[in-house]
């Protein structure tokens, strides 16, 4: 070792300071037993939670699409509120309605619960006081808020909370778009720009562009919605896009996780943000 260099050990001190916090990591995978009860009785008292899903994403993103968002927005969600930890994203969730296409794995309602169930109970012996759980896929939203429900009556004066504004979502994405002269069914509420821009970003060796091609770009509401789940994607779209990739961009996508995960801070808010 050269002389005049030594390893400082880093202090781990996550609540106090937003300069000290961003440096640090808020994920608990990456962290030591000692130093995740040290932040917790330091008064990190809230664990969020991605809950994502492995299922196709047309043919140019990767299968982990929906996984990594909600574990990334999961991320950035625990860093802006401040006092939380981030525990290891459930990144498999309902799929179903995209086993037609190859490499999707899907859960039934029930598994997910029970692993949500399982999550809690864990977290909640640690110490956490508030459990935040954000499913960045539209399949999970109904069983993660009726999940959650139930988990605030097994756990009283726990906050068992997720962020459930699927149309609020879908609005917000689609007017980020906008700002950028993406129409709301290019931004597409599967596999379009929207989230292929979050992809470039994250995941930019695993975008296929030279495979960005239109896929159904038609109106996309309740009867479409019913229709998607009832026979499945290929019934509206036959390569599994909803929305067009063309005009994605890894700048866009910094800036729409950035933005997306304020929007669902704002949304969640203080313990009051409980749904
Ligand atoms: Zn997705």
């Amino acid at each position: 070792m050269k002389r005049g260099l030594r390893v400082v050990p880093v202090v781990l001190c996550l609540c106090f300071s937003p300069a000290v916090r961003a440096a640090e990591t808020v994920r608990m995978e990456r962290m030591n037993w000692p130093d995740i009860k040290k932040a917790i009785e330091s008064g990190c008292t809230t664990a969020v939670v991605g809950v994502g899903s492995i299922e196709q994403h047309g043919p140019h993103l990767p299968t982990m699409t929906d996984a990594r968002i909600s574990d990334a927005l999961a991320e950035l969600v625990a860093r802006k509120l401040g006092g939380a930890l981030q525990a290891r994203t459930i990144e498999t969730g309902l799929s179903d309605h995209h086993l037609a296409f190859a490499g999707t794995i899907s859960l039934k309602p029930e598994t997910l619960r029970l692993i949500l169930r399982d999550y809690t109970a864990s977290l909640v012996r640690h110490g956490f006081k508030r459990i935040l759980f954000i499913p960045m896929h539209g399949g999970n939203f109904e069983t993660v808020g009726r999940f959650a429900a139930e988990a605030r009556k097994a756990h009283p004066g726990i906050d068992v909370t997720a962020f459930l504004d699927l149309p609020g979502l879908t609005d917000f994405l689609g007017r980020l778009s906008a700002e950028y002269g993406v129409s709301k069914t290019e931004a597409g509420d599967h596999a379009g720009e929207n989230e292929t821009s979050m992809m470039m970003t994250l995941e930019g060796g695993l975008v296929a562009s030279e495979r960005f091609a239109p896929g159904y770009c038609g109106p996309f509401g309740g009867a479409e919605m019913r229709l998607l789940l009832e026979k499945g994607m290929p019934a509206l779209s036959a390569d599994g896009v909803l929305g067009d990739p063309r005009k994605a961009s890894a700048e866009k996508g910094r800036i729409y996780l950035e933005r997306l995960a304020d929007f669902i801070v704002a949304s969640v808010g203080g313990t009051s943000g409980r749904r």
